[in-house]
């Protein structure tokens, strides 16, 4: 109960994912996994466990079983003062830029695609609002000029928040094609004329977020095939230039 919650908690931790996501895939996983009961079974096929240390490992899993739902009320709970806390505390971090009203670009994800996206837009001039469901990168985004709607976006009122009814166009930039099908339709309903770009990973993903109303859907690795195209075809250049003598090779 302990051991492999702490291990989870630290994983989704590290991969930079809130406290909260982390307190409740660890109270998932608390309790004792039937791998146990297959090594047990083994142990005691060839003599290295004895059958009480078998139904120690039974007795151990029944508890860790029973333990588990208290884990989840207690878990519950502290979400729930956690929430109240915040709800007294409001000034707490900056609230960045207000959410501009019409004529803006609706960005959804700020991680290393949406990141990328949005800074680059905001340096060129273009007024953006963002929907980001990670406190840290709403703030880093806050911090570098854009307003920041925290909230995920395939929730009902996050595109509300966002002012997409009167947007002009919307750029999804998260990774789950699924989610961005659902934040698409959704946009869609509330603005038709909404101009929408989506992010996929693989041809089925693009038929999808095209059916599901993007006017683009743009595959990462697609691009990463084009971009290595064009630096060979420069590569290309740059050695007939140093077989015809007229460029020195670099080192
Ligand atoms: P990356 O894959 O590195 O471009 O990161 C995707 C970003 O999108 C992360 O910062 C996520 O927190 C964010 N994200 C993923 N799904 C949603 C969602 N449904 N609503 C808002 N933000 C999201």
């Amino acid at each position: 109960v302990l051991g492999k919650s702490l291990a989870a908690l630290a994983i989704v931790r590290v991969f930079g994912r809130p406290l909260d996501v982390g307190l409740t895939i660890a109270a998932s996983l608390a309790q004792i996994g039937e791998f146990s009961f297959i090594l047990a079974g083994l142990g005691v096929a060839l003599g290295l466990l004895t059958k009480d240390g078998r139904d120690l490992i039974l007795a151990g899993a029944i508890l860790s079983i029973v333990v588990n739902p208290l884990l989840f009320v207690a878990l519950d709970r502290w979400q729930r003062r956690r929430a109240a806390a915040g709800a007294t505390r409001p000034a707490e971090r900056a609230p960045g830029p207000p959410v501009p009203s019409a004529g803006h670009i609706v960005l959804v994800g700020f991680g290393r695609v949406g990141e990328r996206v949005g800074r680059r837009l905001h340096e060129a001039g273009h007024v953006l609002a963002l929907i980001e469901s990670d406190r840290d990168r709403v703030d880093a985004a806050r911090a570098a000029g854009l307003a920041g709607v925290l909230a995920n976006a395939a929730a009902e009122d996050a595109l509300v928040a966002a002012n997409a009814a009167t947007a002009r166009a919307l750029l999804v930039a998260i990774p789950n094609a699924l989610e961005s099908g659902q934040i698409i339709r959704h946009a869609r309903m509330l603005n038709p004329a909404l101009a929408v770009l989506a992010r996929a990973h693989s041809d089925d993903e693009v038929a999808y977020l095209l059916e599901a109303g993007a006017d683009a859907a743009i595959m990462g690795e697609r691009e990463i095939a084009r971009s290595m195209c064009e630096s060979v075809d420069g590569l290309s250049r740059y050695f007939a230039r140093v077989d015809a003598g007229t460029t020195a090779p670099a080192g």
